[in-house]
């Protein structure tokens, strides 16, 4: 991708912004745009320059929109960012924020209810310790990933 049209890209995210107000703002993670923009960048790979060219056609929609974004174009544009995510994850190993709590937090629950039935007889008990155990991987690997560079 060349760099003209990535530093125009990330001003136009800028402009895009700096124009819509601050619940807009959240409601469409600029943060994170910015920060999948620049791993899109940073990857010598065809998928990731054509999902720089949809995000590009996707800013320019919005700006035209300027503060008549509506729920269906945060719809679409959610849709859109989902799917550069999956091919980062998948193709790029990286990981959301609090990708792997999310992860060993339900397996814990769900280990948790398991042994707490069969081992303790006693759902009360295992579903603690299971999650527990699995918020303390969860967390570390959270940790280790972020040291690694890996979360976008
Ligand atoms: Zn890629």
């Amino acid at each position: 991708m060349d760099d003209k049209f990535y530093n125009k890209l990330l001003s136009d995210l800028l402009e895009l912004k700096n124009e819509i107000d601050e619940t807009k703002n959240k409601k469409l993670d600029m943060e994170l745009l910015e920060r999948i923009i620049k791993r899109l960048h940073s990857f010598e790979c065809e998928e990731c320059k054509k999902y720089l060219k949809v995000i590009n056609d996707q800013i320019a929609i919005l700006k035209q929109k300027h503060n008549a974004i509506n729920e269906k174009d945060i719809k679409e544009y959610n849709k859109m960012k989902n799917n550069v995510i999956s091919h980062l994850q998948k193709e790029h190993k990286l990981v959301t924020k609090d990708y792997y709590i999310g992860i060993y937090m339900s397996l814990g629950i769900t280990l948790g209810l398991i042994f707490g039935l069969s081992v303790f007889d006693n759902i009360a008990l295992g579903l603690p310790i299971g999650l527990s155990i699995g918020l303390a991987i969860g967390t570390a690997k959270d940790e280790e990933a972020k040291k690694k560079g890996l979360v976008i």
